[in-house]
């Protein structure tokens, strides 16, 4: 090989030519035609294969008789190697037929040594052309990767996924074996991604993405499905138990901390399993199962490994039914919202109520809260539903009022998802002006479990409420983190002691001791202390002993709809 002298465009010439003053002649056109050339002569088959074991020429110019080789089989070996690769035959005089030959055998041109005029814009020609399928087959390519592998991690993405799990199938038909798909999910990456910024949220899928793949085998396929939804293909099963291991293993794997910004952060994952052929013989089916195993290892308790099952499948299949219905039943009126008095202990008199709804459905007759709002919060329908729910109540309380009653204060109970989202203040505010009705009358009733999600914001929006004039009561109070100390940072009117303990305070001590201590810390908080679910008497009587201010239970009274409660008010009137 050698170096041309200094030109303005370099090239990477391979010659097949037999003769050094030819070659001579050749380079002396094609440096004159302003190129810096590198090249290198061959002269045999043996040297031009060894010579194309390199793949960086740009272009082969080959002499057609020579002693030990010919043009055309110069032509055959160079597009047998790489078919892209230009080739032009420079040679004395040939034949029309060998030209045409030549030609069709995908020799992109013939000169003529005694007339090389035609040589230089041939080479720049035929250089563009690379370039220019170069472009074309790197598009191509890109294409094909962003059509196939997600843009974050790198992983198969969703289509490419679905192919592996089609083959995985096809295959495993015929051997009957066993293919596992393994739905794994983040807990709390939104959580994640909201306080420390999607950069860092990106980075974060990408090392889960590096630890995954290090706990399983080059064969089996780790996908990325968007968000934080990871999928594992685990074909040619031995047995099922495999699977399980391999998720075992995979949960493992993030007890230790992911390091971002020299950070350590502590994520966990739940994760799903579906087996072929047990929980169904389809790419779709086989997802979907996997995740609403997924959903199901989340619900009882995050960190968690959950096989696919009937049961599991049945209540994913009844859950959706209910998010189809619950659409329908926010716009076709088929919610109610029933009103459960509350009492003070010391004198029996009403001192608020508290709404509930419930859903008159047309096949199921009336459903309760409970069977329905876990949906609503996870579909975020429960934004919509919340709206309607005060908007409902605060029209009845104005009503109530109309017709002489005195309901005192009006409880609504709001969800994490309502709690933080951006909206509900305003919301409350704009509620309560339509209505013409004071922000002293509302309060909210909110889960501690709620506010722990995300204690930041839950303050935020809390102080926001509070300064509007609202209240605010933690519900189901000593089910969840219960510390008051904590809980003193929010702006906290009452406490609602769950109706767990109101059940067994009378024959429970340690029961009765934590409502005794809940009451007493209230008292020097100075928090309104109201205990619900009361049912009986002796429950009532140890409640008013402890010094509990207020009660609502069965016992006075019932969740009943608006109607019911403005006649309730008149018999205790007359009482
Ligand atoms: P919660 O806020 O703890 O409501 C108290 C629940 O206890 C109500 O159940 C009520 O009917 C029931 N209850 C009242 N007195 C007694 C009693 O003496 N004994 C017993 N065993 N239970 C009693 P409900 O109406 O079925 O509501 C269940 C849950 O649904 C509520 O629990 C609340 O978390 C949720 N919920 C109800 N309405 C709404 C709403 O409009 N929005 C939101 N986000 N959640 C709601
Ligand atoms: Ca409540
Ligand atoms: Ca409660």
């Amino acid at each position: 090989m050698s170096n041309g002298e200094a030109g303005n465009i370099s090239l990477r010439l391979l010659l097949v030519e037999d003769n050094p003053d030819d070659e001579a002649l050749v380079l002396r056109a094609i440096r004159k035609g302003g190129f810096n050339v590198e090249h290198t002569r061959v002269d045999n088959r043996e040297d031009l294969l060894e010579a194309l074991k390199s793949d960086d020429w740009q272009i082969v110019l080959s002499d057609y008789q020579m002693p030990e080789f010919n043009g055309l089989a110069a032509l055959n070996v160079v597009k047998s190697r790489n078919k892209d690769l230009p080739f032009i035959i420079v040679s004395g005089t040939i034949g029309e037929e060998v030209a045409v030959e030549a030609m069709r055998n995908g020799a992109q041109d013939y000169l003529m040594k005694d007339n090389l005029t035609r040589l230089v814009p041939a080479i720049r020609r035929e250089l563009s052309d690379a370039d220019e399928r170069n472009a074309l087959r790197q598009a191509r390519e890109t294409l094909r990767y962003q059509a196939l592998y997600d843009e974050v991690t790198s992983l198969p993405n969703r289509w490419l996924l679905r192919d592996r799990i089609g083959q995985a199938l096809a295959f495993a038909r015929n051997k009957e074996n066993n293919v596992a798909v393994l739905f794994l999910d983040l807990d709390r990456f939104k959580n994640i991604n909201d306080t420390l910024g999607h950069n860092v949220g990106d980075m974060l899928l990408k090392s889960v993405a590096c630890r995954l793949k290090e706990s399983l085998f080059e064969r089996d396929t780790l996908a990325r499905l968007g968000g934080d939804d990871y999928i594992i293909l685990l074909t040619d099963l031995p047995d099922k138990k495999v699977a399980e291991k391999v998720a075992k293993r995979l949960l493992d794997s993030f007890k230790r901390p992911f390091i971002i910004h020299e950070k350590e952060i502590y994520v966990d994952c739940s994760i799903g399993i579906a087996h072929y052929p047990e929980n169904g013989d389809d790419v779709d089916v086989l997802i979907k199962h996997a995740e609403s195993a997924m959903y199901y290892a989340k619900e009882q308790g995050r960190n968690n490994i959950q096989l696919s099952s009937e049961e599991i499948q049945t209540a994913t299949a009844q859950r959706f039914e209910i998010e189809n219905d619950l659409r329908v039943a926010i716009k076709a009126s088929q919610l109610r919202v029933f009103y459960q008095p509350q009492f003070s202990l010391p004198d029996g008199k009403i001192t608020g109520i508290e709404a509930l709804v419930r859903w008159q459905h047309p096949s199921h007759g009336l459903i309760p809260p409970d069977k329905f709002i876990p949906v609503a919060e996870e579909t975020g329908l429960i934004i919509p539903l919340g709206e309607w729910v005060l908007r409902n109540a605060i029209a009845d309380m104005q009503k109530m009022r109309e017709l002489g009653c005195q309901p005192g204060r009006i409880a609504i109970n709001l969800s994490a998802r309502q709690l933080y989202h951006v909206d509900t203040p305003g919301m409350l505010e704009s509620v309560l002006k339509d209505a013409g009705i004071g922000t002293d009358v509302l309060e909210i009733e909110i889960t501690e479990s709620g506010i722990m999600q995300n204690p930041e914001r839950a303050e935020a929006n809390l102080k926001q409420m509070k300064e509007m004039g609202v209240s605010i009561s933690i519900d189901d109070f000593g089910t969840g983190y219960s510390s008051l100390a904590y809980l003193k940072r929010f702006p906290i009117d009452t406490l609602k002691i769950d109706k767990s303990f109101v059940r067994d305070i009378t024959f429970d001590k340690g029961d009765a001791t934590l409502v005794q201590t809940v009451i007493a810390m209230a008292e020097a908080l100075q928090l309104r202390v109201i205990a619900e679910g009361i049912e009986t008497q002796e429950q009532h009587d140890y409640l008013a002993r402890f010094g509990c201010d207020e009660g609502q239970g069965y016992m006075y009274a019932r969740p009943m709809p608006c109607d019911d409660l403005i006649g309730f008010f008149r018999d205790k009137e007359c009482a």
